[in-house]
């Protein structure tokens, strides 16, 4: 039984093993001994921390997991704006529920409402809402998915802005690429990379159509984006649909604008390079559609 067994009672059990002489011939042993890289777990629930809400509809005090300010690392991002950081998906926690009532909302919106809307959430969703808990010390995608639906549920039922649904879509679809990203190799890996596209490409579908109403019926800014960046980003989904007319007048207005920084201008360009493309093949399928049915008329 070594001399310090038990301490771990008092939370130092790591020192259980400690002998109480070193032994001589290690003070021997050549001074560069080869250290052993040290393994270092980073994980994502190193990034959170729990914040306190009070929900505006059931009074109830909550606390939500969110991203330290400043702590996660920007590595890039997508054409469409979708931001990636290093060793953490910040995009899963930027919603908030009450786990008493049900009400859901994108932190940003969720203080926010009117009281015919906090009225139809109580009858859309308070009524009806059985919870559960998300037990982890980080969500899993699925559970961030899920939580996207809940706030996605309460928009639609509080008759949120065009925009404020649009929001949410894009979001979703955020999340869902970087489940689709971090998809293990197993033997649901096939079906679970077609339901997630599929998925995908239905939500932010639902975010180009949202954000182009919007656009024409609300003022800037949209979700915090200024008219340049929601412009953009509305050019880089009508890109991804090959709706080419909406994304070269979006472009264009971009690259001609006097207010656009050089940033956004640079990645205009790159976008307008992908749409040209797009209409070439465009160009050249019509054109062979055309003479395959000239051929059938001969
Ligand atoms: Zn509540």
């Amino acid at each position: 039984m070594g001399l310090l067994e038990g301490l771990s009672s008092l939370g130092l059990g790591n020192l259980e093993k400690l002998d109480i002489f070193e032994k001589e011939e290690k003070k021997k042993i050549p001074e560069k001994k080869k250290e052993e890289p040290k393994e270092e777990v980073i994980r994502e629930a190193d990034f959170l921390f729990d914040k306190s809400y009070t929900c505006p509809i059931c009074e109830t005090d909550f606390k939500c997991k969110t991203v330290r300010a400043g702590k996660a690392r920007m590595i890039g991002s997508d054409p469409d704006l979708r931001p990636k950081y290093e060793h953490v998906d910040v995009l899963k926690y930027d919603t908030v529920i009450c786990p008493e009532c049900g009400y859901a909302a994108l932190s940003r919106y969720f203080k926010f409402m009117t009281r015919i809307q906090a009225k139809l959430i109580k009858e859309g969703i308070c009524i009806h809402y059985q919870g559960h808990k998300y037990d982890g010390d980080s969500y899993t995608y699925d559970e961030a998915i899920e939580r996207y639906k809940l706030v996605l549920a309460n928009a639609i039922v509080k008759k949120a802005k065009p925009s404020e649904k649009a929001y949410i879509c894009l979001k979703t679809a955020w999340v869902l690429r970087g489940q689709l990203e971090n998809l293990e190799m197993d033997a649901s890996y096939v079906k679970k990379k077609v339901i997630y596209t599929r998925q995908e490409e239905e939500y932010i579908r639902n975010a180009y159509d949202g954000f182009l109403t919007a656009r024409s019926s609300e003022p800037f800014p949209l979700c915090g984006m200024d008219e340049q960046t929601v412009d953009y980003l509305l050019a880089a989904l009508a890109t991804r649909f090959e709706d080419v007319d909406v994304a070269g007048r979006l472009i264009s207005d971009i690259l001609s604008s006097k207010t656009a920084s050089s940033r956004t201008k640079d990645k205009a360009r790159m976008l307008k390079e992908e749409l040209d493309l797009v209409i070439k093949r465009k160009k050249k399928e019509e054109k062979e559609k055309k003479e395959k049915a000239d051929q059938e008329e001969e």
